[in-house]
């Protein structure tokens, strides 16, 4: 059996950065807090964890203590709040989320109505809307756009999520560009997302089978998911080894690997060891 491991497979830059970001913060200071978890993998939320990180719902008295903010980043009002609080700010902000934040200020400022492609209820997108001081719209990119929904716009920016779905973006773009007369679109997918989402692409169709490693809470590890499934439905998506079922390799002659954007390579190494020893 060939196996194939995306090149772009694990961790990406934001990731990669934020972990570095957080170990250098516990060598320098006795108390961090982090509002939720540091990205969405149970086994770095565990190494966090570790390195003594306490994960915290709301933000306390501050002093004395930093607040890490995550690779998702975070909205105006809670590096607000920290600073009032007492708190010390470390940010670990992935530079690519940052560079959504300036694009979003700058069209706000310059008078656009800013809509963002993404999941309403996912920290980035989160922190994306509150870095704006006007409302933006939120639309999930499986929405049905209506006229009604864009509130006679004549002036807009689209932006996404940075590992939202290429095609599925450029789609909803397209349906928005009907209904409003000066509709700027301004691709903020991740290079990492981009180079991930091609890949899965090829690789689904070069293999008998593709694993997807990744957490269930990773939106990233999702979308390759989703987008491997419909080229090849012999596509699974699994945690770590330990949801491989060997069955799945019967007459099964290449498999392609990938994992998302927070997926440690010891899992993805678990898993590769497990498929060749089924082989
Ligand atoms: S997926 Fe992209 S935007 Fe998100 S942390 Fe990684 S590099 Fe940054």
């Amino acid at each position: 059996m060939k196996i194939n491991i995306a090149k772009s497979a694990g961790f990406c830059l934001g990731v990669k950065q934020a972990l570095i970001i957080a170990d250098e913060a516990v060598k320098n200071c006795a108390k961090i807090d982090m509002l939720g978890d540091i990205v969405h993998n149970e086994e770095v939320v565990k190494q966090i964890k570790k390195m003594g990180i306490k994960k915290i719902n709301k933000l306390t008295n501050g002093k004395d203590k930093t607040l890490l903010i995550r690779a998702h980043g975070a909205p105006k009002s809670t590096y607000r709040k920290a600073k009032k609080l007492g708190y010390k700010i470390i940010d670990a902000t992935c530079p690519m989320v940052k560079e959504i934040h300036q694009i979003a200020k700058q069209y706000q400022n310059k008078g656009y109505k800013i809509i963002i492609i993404g999941d309403k209820k996912h920290d980035e997108v989160q922190g994306i809307v509150g870095q704006l001081d006007k409302e933006p719209l939120v639309f999930n990119p499986k929405v049905k756009i209506e006229k009604k929904m864009l509130k006679g716009l004549k002036k807009a920016v689209v932006i996404s999520q940075s590992t939202q779905n290429i095609d599925e973006v450029k789609n909803i773009v397209y349906k928005i560009k009907k209904y409003i007369p000066h509709l700027k679109f301004i691709d903020t997918i991740c290079k990492p997302t981009r180079q991930k989402q091609n890949e899965i692409k090829t690789m689904s169709y070069q293999n008998e089978l593709v694993l997807i490693i990744g957490s269930k809470a990773s939106a990233n590890t999702k979308r390759l998911y989703q987008i491997s499934r419909k080229i090849n439905p012999k596509t699974y998506w699994i945690e770590n080894e330990k949801k491989i079922s060997p069955h799945w390799f019967k007459n099964i002659k290449s498999v392609g690997i990938t994992a998302g954007a927070s997926t440690p390579e010891n899992i993805i190494k678990s898993v590769v060891k497990k498929i060749k020893n089924i082989g």
